[in-house]
């Protein structure tokens, strides 16, 4: 038993809708052998007006780009993908929720482009919990892909090694999440998490290049210019931090998570008192469906 799946759980598989336990895969996959595959991790929300895929076509549409980036053929449109998981969601009897789209490769031990894959939904119960605790972050060891090696910006299923070893390690040294730098020494992102940084007031978050854009980093990116909040894409140097206000990740899974402290420095401006909790205040209202104009600068 595990809190993915139960006895009745159904998921897409390839055009059908069949039981989590019963569907099987080939051990001779490219995406298990060697990490190539794409996949997208969505939230959807009980709101006001049912229940809501939140961002779904972008999501689809990072899925597709992700497939196009890496040579892997995808035979479904975001339109039909976004109908897919609405009926994972229904059979399933799930509101609040987490979807997890996953393009896998078809038996092929070579190192050669496939032409044939899977393609999975599957989805669980994700409680309307938003994250209010802060984190204790460390710049990691690890940095992230160069871009040069790989597509950094598609969501690939091997870039996660890079991100495991990142958080294995911060969470071994006692921290509770790390934040990776680029190859040229620049604040990335968290291993699975955009950052933001917060000086005078003004939001600045790495550009894109060496980072997955997110999807809730457009977001942020969103709310900010509908706010009128100062929002810029800049290089972040490990030292601009030392002079910053305050920060926070942002992600599907991880909404607008504060950081308290970085390698142990701790941000001096509380957290009620930040831009940042403004824009979580909004983020809360969008996915919920809600107007959040009432939010006051
Ligand atoms: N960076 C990485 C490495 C991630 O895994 C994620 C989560 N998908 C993000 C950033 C945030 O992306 P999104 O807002 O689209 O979930």
């Amino acid at each position: 038993m595990n809190s993915y799946y139960s006895d009745d759980t159904v998921l897409f598989l390839d055009g059908e809708f069949v039981n989590a336990r019963e569907a099987r895969t080939d051990l001779f996959g490219q995406t298990l052998h060697y990490g190539y595959g794409v996949f997208e991790g969505i939230r959807a929300y009980r709101t006001v007006h049912g229940t809501k895929i939140f961002q779904a076509q972008a999501h689809f549409e990072r899925l597709a780009e992700s497939c196009r980036l890496m040579g892997i053929p995808l035979r479904y449109s975001p339109a039909e993908l976004t109908q897919f998981s609405y009926q994972v969601l229904k059979r399933n009897n799930l509101s609040n929720a987490y979807l997890r789209p996953l393009v896998f490769c078809s038996p092929n031990m070579s190192l050669t482009t496939p032409r044939e894959v899977s393609v999975m939904i599957a989805a669980w119960d994700w409680g309307k919990y938003f994250a209010s605790s802060s984190l204790r972050v460390c710049i990691s060891s690890y940095e992230r892909p160069n871009p040069k090696s790989t597509h950094v910006e598609a969501k690939t299923c091997g870039h996660y090694v890079n991100s495991i070893l990142a958080t294995s390690e911060a969470k071994a040294k006692g921290f509770d999440e790390a934040l990776m730098l680029d190859m040229n020494g620049f604040i990335a992102e968290g291993p699975g998490a955009n950052f933001f940084m917060e000086k005078d007031g003004v939001l600045v978050t790495p550009k894109s290049g060496n980072i997955l854009p997110g999807i809730t980093r457009s977001v942020v990116i969103k709310i900010c210019h509908e706010l009128e909040i100062p929002v810029s894409e800049s290089q972040i140097a490990p030292e601009d931090l030392e002079s910053a206000d305050a920060a926070f990740f942002c992600g599907t899974a991880a909404e607008i998570t504060p950081i308290a402290s970085i390698d142990g420095i701790s941000f001096q401006k509380p957290w009620r008192k930040t831009v940042g909790r403004i824009v979580q205040e909004a983020y809360h209202c969008m996915v919920l469906d809600k107007n959040y104009s009432y939010v006051i600068v």
